[in-house]
């Protein structure tokens, strides 16, 4: 059995190395699961950021990720590429086991594991992510001006992508599975008047076409079969996201959406001593600045929770 730790974090994106920090710095020396397979968080999958403030000409997401790593581990945060693969958060003491099942303890866990974009599973998605397709209009959308845009979905995210796309883009085309939109009906109204979009109703994409960069869509009409060309160069996948929190439930009170509930503005979830920072609390900004803001809450509020234990 391991020591017992001041504070385990789970999760590496930037809340994860933003609470490291700050915990490092607070002399806590926190324990970090980064994650087996995506050490680094969302950001290693993309390539320009040009919104997290500091880097006047942006900065490649996994240089981001990496220099945020190498200042955590400055301070001393001990950092292991490896997921947790069970948790028990109740008692005074946590535990949580990485997939070895070694079993690690500590007074804090604070969890920022994120939250997963769906797919739409086709074979170029993911290899033109970054050069084209992408799931954040507000991240991206500066990079499409005056260019031919789809936007993929039905919901208000959907809509909401869209209507600001259309800011910077020639022209929005939505794709929708059906013929009506689940999306609320000041959403859909703001659409439906928007000059610059259109939609396509019945539809789904057959095929995300483009060698090194995005070149255009095959659409497929659900009711005909029949195929269709729209050629884009910006897609944005807006079908929902699923925050990675499998592992907490029945522990940690969820939403109805499966984020993770905190008593708002802390970062304190319904068990005592477990704290919960970034995408896998927030579906509503889901950016790198703010998960690393919630992750520095986080971290300071560990350490006044560890503070009053002594
Ligand atoms: P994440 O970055 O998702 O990190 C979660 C971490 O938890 C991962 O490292 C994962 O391995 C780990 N993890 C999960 N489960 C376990 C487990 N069981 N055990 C151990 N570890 C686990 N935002 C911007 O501000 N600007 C941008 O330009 C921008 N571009 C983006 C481009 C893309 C393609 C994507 C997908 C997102 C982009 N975002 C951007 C959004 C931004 O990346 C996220 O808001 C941010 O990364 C969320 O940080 P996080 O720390 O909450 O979670």
């Amino acid at each position: 059995m391991s020591d017992v730790r001041n504070v385990i974090i789970i999760g590496s994106g930037p809340a994860g190395y933003t609470a490291a920090l700050y915990t490092a710095r607070a002399s806590l020396k926190p324990l970090v699961f980064e994650g087996a397979v995506t050490a680094g968080g969302a950001l290693m999958n993309t390539t320009e950021v040009e919104n997290f403030p500091g880097f006047r000409d942006g900065i490649m997401g996994p240089d981001l990720m990496d220099n945020m790593r190498a200042q955590a581990e400055r301070f001393g945060a001990e950092l292991i590429p490896d997921d947790i693969v069970s948790v028990d958060l109740t008692g005074e003491i946590k535990t949580v086991t990485d997939t070895a099942g070694t079993v690690h303890r500590a007074k804090a866990v604070i969890v920022t594991t994120g939250s997963q974009h769906r797919k739409l599973g086709l074979p170029n998605e993911d290899a033109l992510s970054g050069r084209g397709v992408s799931w954040c209009a507000t991240c991206d959308g500066f990079f499409f001006k005056d260019q031919d845009i789809a936007v993929i979905g039905g919901g208000d995210t959907a809509m909401e992508e869209a209507t600001f796309l259309s800011r910077f883009a020639k022209s929005v085309t939505i794709v929708h599975r059906r013929d009506t939109l689940r999306a609320s009906k000041a959403m859909q109204e703001r659409a439906f008047a928007d000059p610059k979009i259109k939609f396509v109703w019945d539809s789904e994409v057959a095929e995300v076409q483009g060698e090194q960069k995005l070149s255009g869509l095959k659409l497929r009409n659900l009711k005909t079969g029949e195929l269709s060309d729209l050629p884009v160069t910006g897609l944005f996948i807006a079908i929902g996201h699923d925050p990675r929190t499998e592992l907490f439930k029945g522990q940690l009170d969820l939403d109805e959406e499966g984020y993770l509930k905190v008593a708002a503005p802390s970062t304190r979830t319904n068990v005592t001593g477990v704290f919960a920072a970034g995408d896998v609390v927030d579906h509503t900004y889901r950016q790198a600045i703010t998960a690393a803001g919630t992750g520095c809450s986080s971290a300071l509020d560990a350490e006044r929770y560890l503070a009053a234990l002594a």
